[in-house]
Order: structure tokens, then sequence, then C-alpha cells
């Protein structure tokens, strides 16, 4: 048996881990049953961003006739797209392995617990008093055979000439997106009436509304039935008052979620403990049931999030090599979507304060009085922010349009640094930069909380 300074299991965000412990000259034992780089690189956030930035220079070319400019697409080389695509996922694993250093060594194969400390890959056991569960999480399986999941496109062999997406959350809406860009014939089907129901209620409304005028939306519906024949699926689809209505689509693709991988590790053999949706419970300092095993990222299926992941890892190795002692308490959680609008958002929706009973003061400021977003000539973006009506602190901030993603983190430095709404106020923009558009925001709130005192 191989005794460890550290091993870890699954060699996403954790790779780093590996690298800066490896750094420390500790020998580290990193277990990865697929590509080191994880979701992230190789079928999350950077490829689909990839994409994406072929689909804004799209949308950005489709919109051109509001600034008086007629413009055509001759062509758009989709092939060639994906093959870069293809090849930037191609390069993930080397890149990721060039950075370890030879304290690191990687082991190709499921890894999985034969107790507490004891860890069996390719069937070699390898044993340490620490052991980081960082395992990511995996698409929900689609429901209809030989459909896809988001795995499935990153890398993509065949592009396909239609696709219908099931589902209506963040991964969903930005593939739909990518693909009706890409001039791919695209339907999203969703089985209620809300697309991304996790955001607060007016950015949804408006995100619903816009999102609509370029992908074509089937709400209220399901897929009764659907079977692969001549190249294409035959889909049956059912509405809430039980019509079906039959079409064909070359591909189908599942968003509907994701799932724990927590299977793949025997816990059974451990006192670590799963909670009911299957993801590997911790304390506060990131350990399991098992004393010196700990769990981050999306495998303890808390934020499901990469900048989440990466900041626990951090975090873990100041715990781990550093001796930190306070627990990790994130102040706050941002998250974005990248579509056409896009939204960025962080902390509490109007919804979530009503139900915390919480005194709170609610503003909603158009982003109408800023020049550059006059010059974009777009009606829709605006600003919310749900502040306490005592201390001022940001409680939630919601924004919807261009650059909400870049423009959002003005506001994470004040809820970072001393969070208070009125250093929204004091402080010098540049004219007429969109971030200026945070200033009549904050006026507007502060107006309003000074009015209900
Ligand atoms: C399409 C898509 C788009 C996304 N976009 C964004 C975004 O824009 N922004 C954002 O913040 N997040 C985004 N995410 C989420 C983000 O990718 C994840 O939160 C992040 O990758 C989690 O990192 P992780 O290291 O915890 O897990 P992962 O990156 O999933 O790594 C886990 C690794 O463990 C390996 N593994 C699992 N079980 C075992 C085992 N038993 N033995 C050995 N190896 C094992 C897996 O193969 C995997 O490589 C997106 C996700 C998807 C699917």
């Amino acid at each position: 048996m191989k005794t460890y300074d550290t091993i870890i299991i699954g060699g996403g965000r954790a790779s780093h881990l590996a690298k800066n412990i490896g750094k420390l000259g500790k020998k580290v034992a990193l277990i990865e049953k697929s590509r080191l780089g994880g979701t992230c690189s190789n079928r999350g956030c950077v490829p689909s961003k990839l994409l994406i930035g072929y689909a804004d220079v799209i949308r950005s070319i489709q919109g051109s006739e509001k600034h008086s400019i007629l413009s055509k697409i001759e062509d758009i080389k989709v092939e060639k797209i994906f093959e870069n695509n293809n090849s930037f996922i191609d390069s993930v694993d080397g890149k990721y392995k060039s950075r370890l250093n030879d304290n690191v060594d990687i082991y190709r194969g499921v890894g999985y617990f034969l107790s507490n400390n004891v860890v069996e890959v390719n069937n070699e056991k390898l044993t340490s008093d620490k052991i980081v569960i960082a395992t990511g999480s995996s698409p929900k399986e689609p429901l209809v055979e030989g459909a896809w999941t988001s795995d499935d496109i990153f890398p993509l062999e065949k592009i396909p000439s239609s696709i219908s997406i099931v589902g209506s959350g963040f991964i969903a809406c930005e593939l739909a997106n990518v693909f009706d860009a890409l001039g791919i014939k695209t339907k999203l089907l969703v089985r209620g009436d809300e697309l991304l129901s996790n955001e607060d209620e007016e950015i949804q409304e408006t995100f619903k509304k816009e999102f609509s005028k370029n992908i074509d939306i089937e709400f209220n519906t399901t897929v009764k039935d659907a079977k692969y024949k001549d190249k294409a699926f035959e889909i049956t689809l059912e509405s809430n008052d039980k019509s079906t209505k039959e079409y064909k689509s070359e591909a189908l693709l599942y968003a509907i979620g994701r799932q724990s991988n927590a299977h793949s590790l025997k816990l059974g053999n451990t006192t670590i403990k799963t909670d009911e949706r299957g993801y590997i419970k911790r304390d506060e300092f990131f350990e399991t049931n098992a004393k010196g095993v700990y769990v981050v990222g999306d495998a303890a299926g808390e934020y499901m999030l990469q900048h989440a992941a990466a900041y626990e890892m951090n975090y873990l190795f100041k715990i781990l090599f550093e001796d930190k002692k306070e627990p990790l308490k994130f102040k706050y959680m941002p998250h974005a979507v990248f579509t056409t609008p896009e939204i960025a958002s962080v902390g509490l929706t109007e919804k979530q304060a009503q139900e915390r009973n919480l005194d709170v003061v609610v503003s909603k400021t158009s982003w109408e009085a800023s020049a550059k977003a006059e010059a974009m000539k777009l009606d829709y973006p605006f600003t919310k922010l749900i502040v306490d009506k005592n201390s001022y602190e940001i409680l939630g901030c919601h924004i919807i349009g261009p650059q909400s993603s870049t423009m959002i983190h003005q506001v994470l430095t004040v809820m970072h640094i001393d969070n208070d709404i009125r250093h929204l106020k004091e402080m010098l923009y540049i004219h007429p930069a969109l971030s200026e558009t945070l200033l009549p925001a904050a006026i507007n709130t502060i107006k309003n909380i000074e009015k209900r005192k």
C-alpha cells in the first residue's frame, strides 16, 4: 500500500489543489477517471463560453438594423466553429498535466474507498490521513434513449441540422441560444411556463420576453414519446391540456439538472454520509463524517459553480497547510447567465426577502439615462437592488443587460469590503460607462430608504 500526504479523488478544479500541495514538496495522489480539468474546462463553463463568443457576434450582426445598418450573414462556418471548440477541449488535459510537478502522481481510473482512509484505484491501494473528495457532478440522465446531455456536445462529433433542448435552467438557455444563433433549427422544450426560475421574478419576466424573441420555445410541454428513426427523433409533445403535437428533430438534448457522482466512491465502506439528493455531507471545515476526509466543489452539492469550487479548494488548502482556523462562510454567491440577454445576480431575490419578512427597500432602475445604454438601442436593461432599510446593506442585486456579469463586480466589491449601498452613491464613475448605471440605481434605492424612515 502506498502512503501519500494527500489523496485527491477527482481532477477537475482540484488539479490546482494538487499542484499547490505538490509545490510544498508533499506527495499527492491525484485520481481522475476521465480528463484533467473536469467539467468546467472540458464540458462546462469554458467550452460553452467559447461557443457563446460566436453566438454573441451573430446576435450583434442580426440586431444591427436597429442601428440603421442593414447586414446579412453570408455564411456561418459551423463545422470550423465546432472544430475549434473540439480542439480546445482536446488540449485541456495536457495543459493541466503540464502544470503538475513530480510530487503529484496521477492515477487514471475510478477511485473508491475500501475504508475511511484507504482508497483503491486500478487495483492499487493508497492511504493518507488527508483525503479530498472532489468528484463533481454529472448531468441527469436523459429520459429518452439516444438523447444527449451537455456532456455529449463537448466535443461535438456530428453537427445536427436541428436540435430540441429540454430544460429551462441556465445550461438549457445558454445552449439553446448558441445552437439557434449558429443557424441550427432549435426548439426549447419547457415543462412549466418559466425560464430561469431561480432568478428574481422581474428579471425572469424580462428575460422570457427578450429571450423568446430569438428562440422558439414551447412552454407547458413534456416529451411524451421520442423515437430515433431515420437519423432523427420523432418527438411527440404533450401540453398541459393533454393535446399532442408531433415533429422531427435530429438531436434531442436534456439539460434538466445535475446529479452527484458519489455512487462511484463505494461510500458504504466508510462512515461518510450523503444527503437525500446523494451529495456528500460535510461540516463547516469541509470535513465529512470520516475524520481527515474532506469534500469540496460540486461533490458537496451546495453551489455547483466553478468560482465556488475554486474558492472552497483554495480555502481547504489554507485549512490543511496554513493553519486557517475559521470556517468558510461565503458572504455572497454571485452567478451569471451568458445569453442574449445577459443576467448577473447575487443574493436575495425580492420574493426571498419577502418570505423572510426582512425590512428591505427594493428598487428597480432602468438604464435609460445612460448614454452608452442608449447607444446600444436597448430599452429592457435594468438593475434591481434589495437593501436592508436600517443598515443600508445590499442583500441582493440583479442586473439584466449587456456586460451585466462584468458590471456586477462593482457591487460585489462593496459587498465584500464594507457592505453599504451608500458607497455606490459616493464613488466617482467614468461617464458614460455602463457601470455608471449603478449610480442612479443606488440614488433611487437610498431615496426610497429615506422616504421610508
Ligand atoms: C454546460 C455547463 C456550463 C457551466 N457554466 C458555468 C459557468 O459559466 N460558471 C460557473 O461558475 N459554473 C459553470 N458550470 C458549473 C461548473 O462547471 C462546475 O461547478 C465545476 O466544474 C465544479 O468543479 P469540481 O472540480 O467540483 O467538479 P468537476 O469539474 O466535475 O470535477 C470532478 C472530476 O472528478 C472526476 N471523478 C468523478 N468521480 C470520480 C472517481 N470516483 N474517481 C476518479 N475521478 C472521478 C470527474 O471525471 C471529474 O473530472 C457549468 C457546468 C456545465 C455542465
